[in-house]
């Protein structure tokens, strides 16, 4: 009833999942995307679900994170797939749960099939709520990982690391970034270059252990965000 791409960044979920919706697209079924706004990236922002190397001509349908039930209303008749790429980015909470979860409840109530992926855990290595939750509904998770970026001299020649990259590292240009919750907003980063680097769990640091770090106005607003 549910399938779920899960795993670390570069690790091809997106194309998995895109894979999976263009199987049962070809075998006759209706399928309709829902992608969180706050997910669509600048820069590289499209309206149609597309992943490195593949685009589609699938319209996203962009929802506010914080109102994920709107979607209900908006799925068409005929629709069979309902299909929720960056399912981790999903926000708030019901007196009856986790909204993020209560959409998928009431998705396959109606009869229909989700298929989503996500990120398992966050720039501080903590499991993002939703997946946590969503692991205990008994989906079917298919894990996608790329590979760790860490490399290090041994003797004259630099090796690369080959574990499975199951965390992501953030950095401000080669700072690694003070864990301030989930999410880093655009507008928190003032100035330096944002990158998220694949680690796996013996290469990746946890913000709190990492070195150096001084805060010299590189991050605003987060400081009045509770953790
Ligand atoms: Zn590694």
């Amino acid at each position: 009833m549910i399938a779920a791409f899960l795993g670390g960044m570069a690790g091809d979920k997106t194309g998995k999942l895109i894979q999976r919706v263009n199987n049962r697209r070809y075998s006759g079924f209706g399928v309709q995307v829902f992608q969180p706004n706050n997910s669509l990236r600048k820069g590289i922002e499209s309206d149609v679900l597309c992943a490195r190397g593949v685009v589609t001509d699938i319209p996203l349908n962009p929802f506010d994170p914080e109102d994920p039930l709107s979607i209900l209303n908006r799925i068409k008749s005929g629709v069979s797939y309902v299909v929720l790429p960056e399912y981790h980015m999903i926000k708030g909470n019901l007196a009856t749960g986790n909204t993020a979860i209560v959409l998928v409840r009431k998705i396959v109530a109606s009869g229909r099939r989700v298929i989503l992926d996500g990120l398992k855990l966050d720039y501080g290595g903590k499991p993002f709520k939703n997946i946590l939750e969503l692991i205990a509904e008994g989906v079917h998770i298919e894990s996608c990982y790329g590979v760790c970026t860490h490399k290090e001299f041994k003797g004259d020649e630099l090796v690369g690391c080959s574990l499975p990259g199951t965390h992501s590292q953030l950095y401000i240009d080669e700072v690694i970034v003070p864990y301030t919750g989930p999410e880093l907003r655009s507008g928190d980063v003032t100035k330096g270059k944002v990158s998220y680097r694949p680690k796996c769990i013996r290469h990746f640091i946890y913000p709190e252990n990492a070195e150096g770090y001084e805060d010299q106005g590189i991050l605003i607003n987060v400081r009045r965000r509770s953790i």
